[in-house]
């Protein structure tokens, strides 16, 4: 197993002024986190447990308000060389380093992430250059083609403005050009949520080409629809409040899962119709704690239908309990504890 990534008790507050008091909105708070050559990593939550800011944080694009409080983010190159991105001097030098380069992130609003008033082949050509200065436009033409063409996109599209795309073509032209330069991992929020099922299945075939092309090693699949997720992903990594809660592969997560806020999540989709799939895991009772203030011991222990005394005092330690499958919980690691 060959590493790619790597996070170790990472840690990413938001400052919030209310008043004159400033209080810290501890939206990642230690997380920790392998990825490997070839995985699919599902990272699955509900809004506002700290996805989309666990994915900055492996890009260290931090900015204001968001503050980067300490762990560490490793990126292991195909070459075997090692970027420890959390100690790079500045955003820039991490940019010029490693961004579309190791790593890509296409965000969770890629339909509008592409400048509208900029054809495809002008992207293509801005994102070659920013690693490859003496790239010409031409080059860039022909390189933008072959990779679209790879996610079937016919060749017209680099003459063509985002805006003049389907979801589905835009989707997929965010994704050639965000792996244009093969980076080793690639990050993407919520990259189906927008589209209908039948677009989202060729989303997610894309995903599957890129990789087995080898123009990407591994891909995290953020998402809050673990019923999607588990269609594509070998390995499921379940976040809540700002913590991993529970990872393992994808079959054991869904069958076996061992935390009960994954027991939730699972059941909150299996037993319902689609329909009532919107309201997904409003079906766990209760809400998702203020982050500025998080629940004392397991953050989840208010909405916890197992929880014991000792939930509400310590925090569980995010443990192995079998080969590759982690889990934070009093249920799993004896009462009391180590
Ligand atoms: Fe529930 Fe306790 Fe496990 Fe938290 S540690 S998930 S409260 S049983
Ligand atoms: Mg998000």
């Amino acid at each position: 197993n060959e590493p790619r990534l790597i996070l170790k008790d990472v840690r990413a507050y938001y400052r919030q002024l209310k008043g004159t008091t400033e209080y810290q909105v501890k939206a990642v708070d230690g997380v920790s986190l392998e990825v490997y050559k070839g995985d699919i990593v599902g990272l699955v939550g509900e809004s506002g447990c700290g996805k989309s800011t666990l994915a900055k944080v492996m890009m260290m694009n931090i900015v204001p308000p968001l503050e980067y409080i300490g762990g560490e983010v490793e990126l292991v190159s195909r070459d075997g060389r090692k970027f420890r991105i959390t100690q790079f001097k500045s955003k820039d030098e991490v940019k010029s380093t490693i961004w579309g380069k190791h790593i890509a992130y296409v965000p969770q609003d890629a339909l509008n992430a592409l400048m509208p008033t900029i054809k495809i082949k002008k992207i293509a050509y801005d994102v070659l250059r920013s690693h490859k200065k003496d790239v010409t436009m031409s080059r860039a033409v022909e390189i933008a083609k072959e990779r679209l063409k790879e996610l079937d996109l016919p060749d017209y599209v680099v003459d063509l403005y985002p805006f003049q795309l389907s979801g589905g073509m835009r989707q997929r032209a965010v994704l050639a050009m965000a792996t244009l330069l093969s980076p080793e991992v690639l990050v993407v929020d919520e990259p189906t949520s927008a589209l209908d099922v039948t677009t989202q299945k060729i989303v997610l075939k894309s995903l599957l080409q890129l990789r087995k092309l080898g123009f990407v090693d591994s891909i995290i699949f953020i998402t809050h629809d673990i019923s999607t997720v588990r269609q594509i992903a070998n390995r499921i990594a379940v976040m809540y409040a700002g913590k991993i809660v529970e990872v393992g592969d994808t079959d054991s997560i869904i069958w076996e899962p061992l935390h009960p806020y994954t027991d939730g999540l699972i059941k909150s989709v299996a037993s319902i119709e689609p329909e009532g799939r919107e309201k997904g895991i409003s079906y766990i009772p209760g809400q998702p704690p203020n982050l500025i203030d998080p629940p004392k011991g397991c953050r989840f222990h208010p909405r916890c239908p197992y929880a014991m005394d000792v939930c509400g005092e310590k925090e569980p330690a995010f443990v192995e309990v079998k080969p590759g499958r982690q889990v934070a919980c009093w249920l799993h690691q004896g009462r009391g504890g180590q």
